[in-house]
């Protein structure tokens, strides 16, 4: 211990020492030319050891903030996941429950990532209880998908998962590597455009089934890691860059030719369809397809740092946009959606570094991003 502490305060003192000496005597010039940035002169200090990710600046900003407590309209959360959310046990619905109750949600749509026996474990868990405050969704079947008879297997599982009580299908997620996720070769993934996926397709429109798809990814996944990366440390597990996926628009370009393909299956891309970034990119795909729909789940941090933007593109789509969070059951993180959407509080704590402003929805358009288009969309019977 004694050698350690010795050997640091000599590097210490070193350091010091050697600071000492390059540090230029008052009013003398440094050797090398100062560096400019917005008319100050930037200088060499402690903070220039401190990694990216340990970065986190404390706000001195006083401004009024607005208490929130329940939603003001009752909620209906079109996008939760079982496993995310840690629900195992029936106490675990119950509490989760508890926290829907307080903070104003009225259902909340559970993504089982199951098919088979397990989905019928998990309908079982969360309609039992409580058939009114959640809706669950099952899982495609990706197993033999080279078999002959895949696509009516994949058909006859929807049938006898909707028959135990799924009321929709998802979260489906292709971000480059198919459907099945891993590390295929190209050829051996399922994308959403498959001619084996029609008949899918069009037993989920029979039996109005909606689909949660998660296409592509946020586009900075395609940008390398490096110091223009648009997102924080906290998400480089989701870069793609240089790997053996399509490319972002390519991806896109897969979930037109799925709408146009089958317009009676009604889509709804979770994330804003990952183009939260590019809302106007959005507005025309809405345009062009009438089955397409968007949750903004995991997307308030594109929502709150274009507040003004992204209240107006809520108007325009009022009936096409539907809320959810996919962000856990954390009592806070409800309020936080609610304090993002409902009031006019600004420079809000946000994720990826950003901070938000709050969009301050009126009634009508809070009430069809809340409920209404859930209740009008989904499958209730
Ligand atoms: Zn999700």
């Amino acid at each position: 211990m004694k050698i350690v502490h010795i050997s640091l305060c000599l590097t210490a003192l070193a350091c010091l020492l050697s600071c000492r000496e390059q540090a230029p005597a008052p009013g003398e010039k440094s050797a090398a030319e100062p560096v400019m940035k917005y008319g100050v002169t930037v200088q060499s200090g402690p903070m220039d050891s401190i990694l990216l990710k340990d970065y986190k600046p404390a706000s001195s900003l006083v401004v009024p903030r607005t208490p929130v407590g329940k939603a003001r309209f009752p909620v209906i959360d079109v996008h939760t996941h079982s496993d995310m959310n840690g629900v195992k046990t029936a106490d675990d619905v119950d509490a989760w429950v508890r926290v829907m109750d307080e903070t104003g949600v009225e259902t909340s749509v559970v993504f089982t990532g199951a098919v088979g026996e397990e989905f019928d474990r998990q309908a079982e868990l969360f309609l039992r209880r409580h058939p009114k405050r959640f809706q669950v969704y099952c899982d495609l079947l990706t197993e033999g998908i080279d078999a002959p008879d895949y696509p009516q297997r994949a058909v006859k599982e929807l049938e006898r998962c909707y028959q135990k009580g799924a009321r929709g299908v998802g979260e489906l997620s292709d971000k480059g590597a198919g459907l099945q996720g891993g590390q295929l070769p190209r050829d051996k993934r399922l994308h959403v455009d498959d001619p084996r996926l029609d008949p899918f397709w069009e037993k989920c429109a029979e039996l109005k089934l909606p689909v949660n798809l998660h296409i592509a990814d946020h586009p900075s996944c395609w940008q390398p890691l490096g110091p223009n990366q648009e997102r924080t440390p906290d998400f480089q597990h989701f870069n793609l860059y240089g790997m053996d996926v399509p490319s972002y628009e390519e991806l896109l370009a897969s979930r037109d030719r799925l709408l146009q393909k089958h317009p009676r299956t009604t889509i709804i891309t979770c994330h804003l369809s990952n183009q939260g970034n590019d809302l106007a990119s959005l507005a025309k795909a809405l345009d062009r397809y009438p089955n397409l729909y968007a949750d903004i789940s995991a997307r308030d941090y594109e929502i709150g740092r274009q507040p003004r933007n992204a209240s107006k593109f809520l108007a325009s789509y009022k009936d096409r946009i539907m809320f959810g969070t996919d962000m856990g059951r954390d009592n806070e993180m409800y309020l936080g959606w609610w304090r993002l959407l409902e009031t006019p509080d600004e420079y809000l704590p946000g994720r990826i570094w950003w901070t938000y402003y709050g969009l301050e929805l009126p009634p009508e358009i809070l009430k069809s991003l809340y409920r209404d288009n859930a209740l009008r969309v989904l499958n209730w019977k």
